[in-house]
């Protein structure tokens, strides 16, 4: 019945991780789910309130414009401006998305086309690949590997898969490594980028979530960027907006347009009172962030001291609200995220299920509260201390 674009995907992961969990919570255990990064943390009420009263407007009862209310691309505009450092033009080079997953799956049917190539990081957020996938394209694995520090080896690309490649996607701070990446970096995907005529779909949505000083750059800070790519960013993580679904993306204007011309085939737009919502957000009062990030420090300091107490080896992550931890010696990734289901009712994401190359790999979220973080500690001292090999 179903098209085979649709049968040619994996089963999304979370889904199947959502059944394992409802397993074991109707066997009676108490999970403590750090597997999805959904922040516990309510919207701040300023841009709840901001919502209620654009919702009584009955002019935000129609149909929105495609590319968002210039209110609101404005609103990213100066954003952009004060928190990046790059000056965009509201008009041309801001389009409002449904959340920037709704953004990213749209690029790929917009620019890949049957038998196209695409480079997609491994491991990384599965809808880059799954786009390409549900576009008829070929996804060419670019490996994330530690020894890099989680950054794909661009000129380690065969030098004919690179001139045919007519995408690439990128996430720093990414997901679900929690590595970061500095300008330098990014200019290397700009030459990279101009010597193949490859678009960059860089990927952004943790941008504010940093720590101990750290300040993720734009991807479009870098000379040339605009020229290449385009970025995606979200007010998802960084205003706990996720089941809102607003989002937008920011870059080079033609890329923009092509995106605009497949969402008005698809989609009708953002719900008006929703981008009030957002304008409230990034022009209101900034603290929300602050507030959150530290909140998120304090669990990532619990947890990372623990899981290195206990044999599960773990760095700090500088921003991103997860921990990539390395699975001890002797399990797959599969296979110790079952143990720690079972044996300590800890939800963790195995490496894999973001690629190959995040096998040996676990990541937690932070999205749980301090105590529930230490109680998980608390089990993970119980029954593994002593036990674990590092690998
Ligand atoms: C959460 C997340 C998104 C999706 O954000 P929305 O704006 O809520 O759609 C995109 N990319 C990465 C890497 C994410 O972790």
């Amino acid at each position: 019945m179903l098209a085979r674009r649709l049968k040619a995907l994996p089963p999304y992961l979370f889904a199947a991780l959502d059944k394992k969990k409802e397993e074991a919570a109707r066997r009676g255990i108490d999970i403590i789910d750090l597997s999805v990064g959904d922040p516990d943390i309510p919207t701040p009420p300023h841009i709840v309130e901001a919502c209620c009263e654009a919702l009584k407007d009955p002019r935000n009862h129609r149909y929105p414009s495609y590319e968002g209310m210039l209110a609101f691309r404005e609103a990213v505009a100066s954003w952009y401006e004060r928190r990046k450092g790059v000056s965009l033009d509201a008009e041309r080079e801001v389009l409002t998305l449904i959340g920037s997953k709704e953004g990213i799956a749209h690029a790929a049917l917009a620019f890949l086309d049957e038998g196209d190539v695409a480079l997609v990081p491994d491991p990384a957020y599965p809808v880059y690949r799954n786009a390409t996938l549900l576009a008829g394209a070929k996804p060419f694995t670019v490996p994330l590997r530690e020894e890099n520090d989680f950054k794909p080896d661009l000129w380690s690309i065969p030098e004919d898969v690179a001139a045919k490649a007519k995408v690439l996607f990128l996430n720093y701070p990414n997901n679900p490594t929690t590595a970061t990446a500095s300008e330098d970096f990014f200019r290397e995907v700009v030459d990279f980028a101009k010597e193949h005529e490859i678009i960059v779909f860089h990927d952004n949505p943790y941008s504010e979530l940093t720590y101990d000083g750290y300040f993720a750059p734009s991807f479009l800070a870098v000379d040339g960027a605009i020229e290449v790519g385009i970025e995606f960013n979200s007010l998802s993580k960084t205003y706990n907006m996720t089941g809102w679904r607003i989002g937008f993306a920011v870059g080079n204007a033609e890329v923009l347009e092509g995106l605009k011309k497949m969402k008005t085939n698809i989609d009708s737009g953002t719900f008006q009172a929703i981008q009030v919502a957002a304008i409230a957000a990034l022009t209101g009062p900034q603290e929300c962030i602050r507030t959150a990030t530290e909140t998120y420090r304090r669990r990532r300091d619990i947890l990372v001291e623990c899981l290195n107490t206990v044999g599960i080896y773990a760095k700090k992550p500088k921003a991103t609200f997860y921990v990539w931890a390395r699975v001890p010696k002797g399990f797959s990734s599969v296979d110790f995220a079952m143990l720690l289901l079972e044996k300590a009712g800890i939800l963790a994401t195995p490496g894999v299920g973001f690629g190959e190359y995040g096998e040996g790999f676990l990541r937690f979220s932070l999205c749980e509260s301090e105590n529930r973080i230490k109680i998980a500690c608390e089990r993970l001292e119980k029954t593994l201390s002593g036990k674990l090999k590092q690998r």
